[in-house]
Protein backbone atom coordinates (compact mmCIF):
# COMPACT_ATOMS: atom_id res chain seq x y z
CA UNK A 1 0.00 0.00 0.00
CA UNK A 2 2.54 2.57 0.65
CA UNK A 3 4.65 1.78 -2.54
CA UNK A 4 1.38 2.90 -4.08
CA UNK A 5 1.42 6.10 -2.16
CA UNK A 6 4.41 6.40 -3.07
CA UNK A 7 3.92 5.71 -6.71
CA UNK A 8 1.09 8.42 -6.90
CA UNK A 9 -1.22 7.10 -9.55
CA UNK A 10 -3.66 9.75 -10.21
CA UNK A 11 -6.59 9.84 -12.68
CA UNK A 12 -9.24 12.28 -14.46
CA UNK A 13 -12.49 11.64 -15.27
CA UNK A 14 -14.05 13.64 -18.37
CA UNK A 15 -17.47 13.57 -19.00
CA UNK A 16 -19.12 15.53 -21.69
CA UNK A 17 -22.36 16.78 -20.65
CA UNK A 18 -24.26 18.61 -23.13
CA UNK A 19 -22.83 18.28 -26.72
CA UNK A 20 -25.29 20.41 -28.51
CA UNK A 21 -25.14 23.97 -29.81
CA UNK A 22 -28.04 26.53 -30.50
CA UNK A 23 -30.51 24.34 -29.40
CA UNK A 24 -31.15 21.42 -27.15
CA UNK A 25 -32.72 18.61 -29.31
CA UNK A 26 -33.96 15.37 -27.05
CA UNK A 27 -30.99 13.34 -25.65
CA UNK A 28 -28.53 16.50 -26.77
CA UNK A 29 -28.70 18.97 -24.08
CA UNK A 30 -26.50 22.24 -24.58
CA UNK A 31 -22.87 22.57 -24.14
CA UNK A 32 -21.37 21.42 -20.93
CA UNK A 33 -18.49 19.27 -19.71
CA UNK A 34 -17.44 18.09 -16.17
CA UNK A 35 -14.19 17.29 -15.37
CA UNK A 36 -13.53 15.86 -11.91
CA UNK A 37 -10.38 15.42 -10.01
CA UNK A 38 -9.35 14.34 -6.76
CA UNK A 39 -13.24 14.61 -5.50
CA UNK A 40 -13.60 17.96 -6.38
CA UNK A 41 -15.18 18.79 -10.09
CA UNK A 42 -14.75 22.11 -12.38
CA UNK A 43 -17.69 22.63 -15.17
CA UNK A 44 -16.76 23.99 -18.24
CA UNK A 45 -19.84 26.07 -19.56
CA UNK A 46 -23.43 25.66 -18.62
CA UNK A 47 -26.27 25.29 -21.08
CA UNK A 48 -29.64 24.49 -20.49
CA UNK A 49 -30.69 21.49 -19.46
CA UNK A 50 -26.97 20.72 -17.87
CA UNK A 51 -28.44 19.89 -14.40
CA UNK A 52 -30.43 17.34 -15.72
CA UNK A 53 -27.94 15.69 -17.69
CA UNK A 54 -25.71 15.53 -14.58
CA UNK A 55 -28.41 13.87 -12.51
CA UNK A 56 -28.83 11.56 -15.33
CA UNK A 57 -25.01 10.70 -14.90
CA UNK A 58 -24.72 10.45 -11.37
CA UNK A 59 -22.26 13.45 -10.93
CA UNK A 60 -22.44 15.02 -7.38
CA UNK A 61 -22.92 18.71 -7.48
CA UNK A 62 -21.61 19.08 -4.19
CA UNK A 63 -18.34 18.35 -6.25
CA UNK A 64 -18.28 21.28 -8.21
CA UNK A 65 -15.78 24.03 -7.32
CA UNK A 66 -15.60 26.12 -10.28
CA UNK A 67 -17.52 26.83 -13.58
CA UNK A 68 -15.41 28.17 -16.61
CA UNK A 69 -17.43 29.91 -18.99
CA UNK A 70 -16.26 30.33 -22.44
CA UNK A 71 -18.67 33.20 -23.49
CA UNK A 72 -22.30 34.27 -22.66
CA UNK A 73 -24.24 33.08 -25.38
CA UNK A 74 -27.10 31.72 -24.29
CA UNK A 75 -26.10 28.15 -25.53
CA UNK A 76 -23.38 28.06 -22.82
CA UNK A 77 -25.00 29.99 -19.91
CA UNK A 78 -29.05 29.71 -19.28
CA UNK A 79 -28.36 26.33 -17.67
CA UNK A 80 -26.69 28.33 -14.64
CA UNK A 81 -29.59 29.75 -12.78
CA UNK A 82 -31.12 26.36 -12.21
CA UNK A 83 -28.04 25.16 -11.62
CA UNK A 84 -26.85 27.39 -8.38
CA UNK A 85 -30.41 27.19 -7.11
CA UNK A 86 -30.29 23.19 -7.13
CA UNK A 87 -26.74 23.72 -5.63
CA UNK A 88 -27.90 25.74 -2.70
CA UNK A 89 -30.69 23.39 -1.92
CA UNK A 90 -28.49 20.60 -1.38
CA UNK A 91 -26.92 22.77 1.82
CA UNK A 92 -23.96 24.20 0.05
CA UNK A 93 -22.43 26.95 2.17
CA UNK A 94 -19.10 27.07 0.59
CA UNK A 95 -18.18 29.68 -2.03
CA UNK A 96 -18.62 28.96 -5.71
CA UNK A 97 -16.48 30.56 -8.23
CA UNK A 98 -16.97 31.49 -12.09
CA UNK A 99 -14.61 32.44 -14.32
CA UNK A 100 -15.23 34.13 -17.56
CA UNK A 101 -13.58 36.07 -20.56
CA UNK A 102 -13.92 40.33 -19.88
CA UNK A 103 -17.22 41.59 -19.73
CA UNK A 104 -19.24 38.57 -18.56
CA UNK A 105 -19.40 39.43 -14.62
CA UNK A 106 -22.49 41.86 -15.95
CA UNK A 107 -24.21 39.28 -18.03
CA UNK A 108 -23.98 36.51 -15.75
CA UNK A 109 -24.95 38.91 -12.91
CA UNK A 110 -28.32 39.90 -14.96
CA UNK A 111 -29.00 36.01 -15.61
CA UNK A 112 -28.53 34.67 -11.68
CA UNK A 113 -30.97 37.90 -10.53
CA UNK A 114 -33.37 35.01 -11.04
CA UNK A 115 -32.03 32.77 -8.29
CA UNK A 116 -32.59 35.02 -5.70
CA UNK A 117 -30.90 34.52 -2.18
CA UNK A 118 -28.88 31.59 -2.60
CA UNK A 119 -26.94 29.88 0.54
CA UNK A 120 -23.32 30.43 -0.41
CA UNK A 121 -21.41 33.12 -2.65
CA UNK A 122 -21.00 33.14 -6.25
CA UNK A 123 -17.78 34.55 -7.20
CA UNK A 124 -17.34 35.84 -10.47
CA UNK A 125 -13.58 36.40 -11.89
CA UNK A 126 -12.99 37.70 -15.22
CA UNK A 127 -9.60 36.71 -17.31
CA UNK A 128 -8.30 38.97 -20.28
CA UNK A 129 -9.95 37.85 -23.56
CA UNK A 130 -6.61 38.90 -26.20
CA UNK A 131 -4.10 36.94 -24.21
CA UNK A 132 -3.99 33.39 -22.48
CA UNK A 133 -3.86 33.26 -18.31
CA UNK A 134 -2.30 30.91 -16.12
CA UNK A 135 -4.75 30.08 -13.17
CA UNK A 136 -4.97 26.82 -10.38
CA UNK A 137 -7.86 25.39 -9.42
CA UNK A 138 -9.13 21.73 -7.78
CA UNK A 139 -4.94 21.41 -8.23
CA UNK A 140 -4.81 21.90 -11.57
CA UNK A 141 -3.23 23.81 -13.75
CA UNK A 142 -5.23 25.89 -16.27
CA UNK A 143 -4.76 27.86 -19.28
CA UNK A 144 -7.52 30.25 -21.27
CA UNK A 145 -7.01 30.35 -24.87
CA UNK A 146 -8.57 34.19 -26.23
CA UNK A 147 -10.88 32.57 -29.18
CA UNK A 148 -12.78 34.41 -31.96
CA UNK A 149 -16.12 34.44 -32.08
CA UNK A 150 -18.86 37.07 -31.98
CA UNK A 151 -18.07 38.12 -28.47
CA UNK A 152 -15.21 37.48 -25.69
CA UNK A 153 -14.71 33.76 -26.00
CA UNK A 154 -11.92 31.63 -24.03
CA UNK A 155 -11.27 28.00 -24.60
CA UNK A 156 -9.42 26.43 -21.64
CA UNK A 157 -6.31 23.47 -21.49
CA UNK A 158 -6.52 21.85 -18.00
CA UNK A 159 -3.14 20.15 -16.80
CA UNK A 160 -2.31 17.82 -14.05
CA UNK A 161 1.49 18.26 -13.45
CA UNK A 162 3.15 14.77 -12.40
CA UNK A 163 5.90 14.26 -10.12
CA UNK A 164 8.53 11.51 -11.33
CA UNK A 165 8.04 8.32 -9.90
CA UNK A 166 9.91 7.43 -6.65
CA UNK A 167 12.24 4.87 -7.18
CA UNK A 168 12.47 2.32 -3.73
CA UNK A 169 15.05 -0.05 -5.24
CA UNK A 170 17.23 2.98 -5.24
CA UNK A 171 16.26 4.79 -1.96
CA UNK A 172 16.88 0.86 -0.28
CA UNK A 173 20.47 0.69 -2.04
CA UNK A 174 20.99 4.32 -0.20
CA UNK A 175 19.79 2.99 3.29
CA UNK A 176 17.08 5.97 3.35
CA UNK A 177 14.69 4.58 5.71
CA UNK A 178 10.71 4.33 4.22
CA UNK A 179 9.65 6.99 6.64
CA UNK A 180 11.82 9.78 4.62
CA UNK A 181 10.56 8.34 1.09
CA UNK A 182 7.16 10.71 1.04
CA UNK A 183 9.82 13.95 2.13
CA UNK A 184 11.95 13.21 -1.01
CA UNK A 185 9.38 12.50 -3.55
CA UNK A 186 7.59 15.56 -1.87
CA UNK A 187 10.86 17.90 -3.06
CA UNK A 188 12.94 18.01 -0.14
CA UNK A 189 16.50 16.69 0.61
CA UNK A 190 16.87 14.80 4.01
CA UNK A 191 19.99 13.47 6.02
CA UNK A 192 20.92 9.74 6.55
CA UNK A 193 24.14 9.04 8.51
CA UNK A 194 25.36 13.04 7.77
CA UNK A 195 25.04 12.09 4.12
CA UNK A 196 22.53 14.72 2.78
CA UNK A 197 20.39 12.74 -0.12
CA UNK A 198 18.61 15.15 -3.01
CA UNK A 199 15.39 14.34 -4.26
CA UNK A 200 17.48 13.98 -7.79
CA UNK A 201 18.78 10.75 -6.24
CA UNK A 202 16.28 8.65 -5.46
CA UNK A 203 12.95 10.17 -8.56
CA UNK A 204 12.96 9.08 -11.94
CA UNK A 205 13.20 10.84 -15.17
CA UNK A 206 9.98 13.74 -15.84
CA UNK A 207 7.21 12.75 -16.71
CA UNK A 208 4.56 14.54 -19.32
CA UNK A 209 1.51 16.13 -17.76
CA UNK A 210 -2.22 14.65 -18.23
CA UNK A 211 -3.69 17.39 -20.05
CA UNK A 212 -7.27 17.83 -21.08
CA UNK A 213 -8.59 20.87 -23.48
CA UNK A 214 -11.97 22.06 -24.25
CA UNK A 215 -12.78 24.73 -27.37
CA UNK A 216 -15.90 26.37 -28.71
CA UNK A 217 -16.87 28.49 -30.30
CA UNK A 218 -14.61 29.78 -32.54
CA UNK A 219 -12.61 29.89 -35.99
CA UNK A 220 -9.16 28.16 -35.93
CA UNK A 221 -6.63 30.60 -34.61
CA UNK A 222 -3.05 29.92 -34.06
CA UNK A 223 -2.99 29.72 -30.57
CA UNK A 224 -5.19 26.79 -30.57
CA UNK A 225 -2.71 25.09 -31.57
CA UNK A 226 0.13 26.30 -29.32
CA UNK A 227 -2.01 25.76 -26.26
CA UNK A 228 -3.12 22.28 -26.69
CA UNK A 229 -0.22 21.09 -27.82
CA UNK A 230 -0.06 17.59 -26.84
CA UNK A 231 -3.07 17.30 -25.26
CA UNK A 232 -4.52 13.54 -23.98
CA UNK A 233 -7.59 14.84 -24.97
CA UNK A 234 -9.11 17.55 -26.73
CA UNK A 235 -12.95 18.16 -27.13
CA UNK A 236 -13.73 20.58 -29.73
CA UNK A 237 -16.68 22.25 -31.39
CA UNK A 238 -17.92 20.93 -34.62
CA UNK A 239 -20.46 22.60 -35.43
CA UNK A 240 -21.37 21.99 -38.64
CA UNK A 241 -19.71 17.87 -40.74
CA UNK A 242 -19.85 18.62 -43.98
CA UNK A 243 -17.42 20.78 -45.69
CA UNK A 244 -19.34 22.26 -47.98
CA UNK A 245 -21.06 24.41 -45.04
CA UNK A 246 -17.82 26.22 -44.75
CA UNK A 247 -19.16 29.57 -45.69
CA UNK A 248 -21.73 29.13 -43.03
CA UNK A 249 -19.70 28.52 -40.62
CA UNK A 250 -17.26 31.34 -40.77
CA UNK A 251 -20.18 33.69 -41.35
CA UNK A 252 -21.28 32.50 -38.28
CA UNK A 253 -17.76 32.07 -36.31
CA UNK A 254 -17.93 28.57 -36.06
CA UNK A 255 -15.57 25.21 -37.33
CA UNK A 256 -16.76 22.35 -39.11
CA UNK A 257 -15.27 18.97 -38.45
CA UNK A 258 -12.00 18.87 -40.95
CA UNK A 259 -11.23 22.23 -38.99
CA UNK A 260 -11.15 20.78 -35.87
CA UNK A 261 -9.70 17.53 -36.80
CA UNK A 262 -6.53 19.78 -38.08
CA UNK A 263 -6.12 21.60 -35.30
CA UNK A 264 -5.94 18.00 -33.88
CA UNK A 265 -3.33 17.04 -36.54
CA UNK A 266 -1.35 20.38 -36.50
CA UNK A 267 -1.39 19.60 -32.05
CA UNK A 268 -0.38 16.06 -31.83
CA UNK A 269 -3.36 15.81 -29.63
CA UNK A 270 -3.84 12.13 -28.07
CA UNK A 271 -7.58 11.98 -28.71
CA UNK A 272 -9.95 14.41 -30.40
CA UNK A 273 -14.18 14.82 -29.45
CA UNK A 274 -16.57 17.40 -31.61
CA UNK A 275 -18.88 18.33 -29.67
CA UNK A 276 -21.18 21.48 -29.95
CA UNK A 277 -23.07 20.31 -32.79
CA UNK A 278 -25.80 22.43 -34.99
CA UNK A 279 -29.59 20.99 -34.18
CA UNK A 280 -29.46 20.95 -38.20
CA UNK A 281 -27.37 17.86 -37.95
CA UNK A 282 -29.39 15.22 -36.03
CA UNK A 283 -26.74 12.71 -36.50
CA UNK A 284 -23.16 13.90 -36.45
CA UNK A 285 -21.58 10.40 -36.74
CA UNK A 286 -23.07 10.32 -40.67
CA UNK A 287 -20.01 12.95 -40.93
CA UNK A 288 -17.38 11.49 -38.94
CA UNK A 289 -14.89 10.38 -41.86
CA UNK A 290 -14.88 14.08 -42.53
CA UNK A 291 -12.61 14.45 -39.58
CA UNK A 292 -11.29 10.87 -39.25
CA UNK A 293 -9.59 11.14 -42.94
CA UNK A 294 -7.74 13.81 -40.97
CA UNK A 295 -7.07 12.98 -37.83
CA UNK A 296 -7.66 9.51 -37.09
CA UNK A 297 -8.56 9.17 -33.51
CA UNK A 298 -11.70 11.22 -33.95
CA UNK A 299 -15.01 10.82 -32.18
CA UNK A 300 -17.95 12.16 -32.15
CA UNK A 301 -19.35 13.16 -28.70
CA UNK A 302 -22.45 12.67 -27.30
CA UNK A 303 -23.94 13.29 -23.63
CA UNK A 304 -22.69 11.47 -20.64
CA UNK A 305 -19.68 10.29 -23.04
CA UNK A 306 -17.04 9.95 -20.31
CA UNK A 307 -13.21 8.91 -20.31
CA UNK A 308 -11.00 8.72 -17.00
CA UNK A 309 -7.05 9.79 -17.78
CA UNK A 310 -4.90 7.70 -15.67
CA UNK A 311 -1.33 8.98 -15.29
CA UNK A 312 1.50 6.16 -16.34
ZN1 LIG B 1 -22.45 27.96 -28.73
ZN1 LIG C 1 -21.39 31.27 -29.24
Amino acid sequence: MKLLQIKGDKMINVTLIGTGGMIPLPGRYLASCHIEYNGRAILIDCGEGTQISLHKGKLSLNKIDTILITHCHADHVTGLPGLLLTIGNHGRTEPLNIIAPRGSTKILNSLLVVCGFLPYEVRIAELHDTKPQEFNQIGLKITSIPLKHHINCLGYSLELNLRPHFRPETAKELNIPVKLWRLLHNGEDVVVDNKTITPNMVLGNPRSPIKISYVTDTRPVKLIDEIVKNSDLFICEGMYGDDEQLSGAVEKMHMIFSEAAKIALNSNVKELWLTHFSPSMPSPGDYLEAAASIFQNTVIGRDLMSKTLKSK
